[in-house]
């Protein structure tokens, strides 16, 4: 359980009472990290492209970031290809985005 948390990009989870759902990831051919990691991030593919919702776009490099774990407004991420820190937060369209952490 330990190592899940150590590797997945949500660094911090947000307290809820609410049950997440939870993802298998599979490897999606992301070779800008380790193979340890590549499963956690993939490429947006477009506009016939779309999120689960436990996806979420790096808003600096544009990656899809991914977790096991369904997310929520709340939640602290690390993007690994370009090492920036975010928090999920609730966009004007009730969708999710996120905001940098500096
Ligand atoms: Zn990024």
């Amino acid at each position: 359980m330990n190592n899940q948390a150590s590797t997945d990009p949500i660094t911090q989870a947000v307290t809820t009472e609410e049950p997440r759902r939870t993802f298998e990831l599979e490897d999606r051919g992301f070779r800008e990290v380790p193979k340890k990691w590549r499963k956690f991030y993939r490429h947006w593919e477009g506009e016939d492209d779309w999120l689960g919702p436990n996806e979420i776009i790096c808003p600096v490099c544009k990656v899809v970031i991914r977790s096991k774990r369904e997310l929520r407004v709340g939640d602290r991420l690390y993007c690994m290809p370009c090492m920036s820190r975010m928090v999920v937060v609730e966009a004007q369209d009730g969708s999710l985005a996120t905001e940098v952490i500096y």
